[in-house]
């Protein structure tokens, strides 16, 4: 199952969800990239470095139990920092990254059932995916929900911020050349606006159960 969309549409908690009720394994693409991202915020490095191929060669990315391991530690708190937030979308561009983050992602999903969630799973990853589902969401409510969830640890975060960082966000995922965000043309549109996470889930869930 691809699910994909921009930032902040419910996707993930959705994915993971949806995932455990079909009793599949469940894929959070956006979490390798970030931990990508990470290590270029723990080394100071710049995506223009010349040196990019080696750099991204010595990187190792593992997921187990839904913790992101990044040469071998599990970074799966700190790759939910602002810092991380503000450089993924740019590492993200790269396409040695891409192309060694897509042949993780197709090695885990082999000879399994899965719910992946991302950008491009549904045009890229796995363009053959049984189910394909766009996860969307206004604006204003998406930024209100990342708002909800980074207060829990933040007493100093500012909507106005986030909302202008997700706008950021999804302006470089939709324009990049390589992979960009976008709807695949059979995937199934979800507008999360108006809907719960438990309204959302059911939703996918009717749908892979009539197909089905
Ligand atoms: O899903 P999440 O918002 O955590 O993803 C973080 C970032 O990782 C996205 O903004 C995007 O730049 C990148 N990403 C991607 N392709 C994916 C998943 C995430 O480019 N399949």
């Amino acid at each position: 199952v691809a699910i994909d969309g921009p930032a902040g549409s419910g996707k993930s908690t959705t994915s993971r969800l949806l995932a455990h009720k079909l009793g599949i394994s469940y894929l959070d693409t956006g979490a390798m990239y970030r931990a990508v991202a990470l290590h270029f915020v723990q080394n100071e490095l710049l995506t223009s470095d010349e040196n990019l191929s080696s750099v991204i060669d010595s990187i190792s990315i593992d997921i187990k139990n839904n913790s992101v391991y990044l040469n071998d530690v599990d970074v799966s708190s700190k790759i939910r920092t602002q810092g991380v937030s503000n450089l993924v979308s740019e590492v993200s561009c790269l396409p040695l990254v891409r192309s060694k983050l897509v042949e993780i992602q197709r090695s885990i999903s082999r000879n399994q059932s899965i719910v992946i969630d991302g950008r491009d799973i549904g045009t890229v990853v796995f363009p053959n995916a049984d189910f394909k589902f766009f996860v969307t969401a206004s604006i204003e409510v998406r930024a209100i929900r990342r708002y909800e969830e980074m207060k829990l640890s933040d007493d100093n975060i500012d909507i106005n911020q986030i909302m202008k960082d997700i706008r950021e966000r999804d302006r470089i995922d939709s324009s990049r050349s390589h992979s960009p965000l976008i709807k695949a043309n059979d995937a199934i549109l979800i507008d999360t606006t108006d809907l719960d996470i438990d309204q959302q889930v059911n939703r996918i869930l009717e749908i892979i159960n009539k197909q089905n």
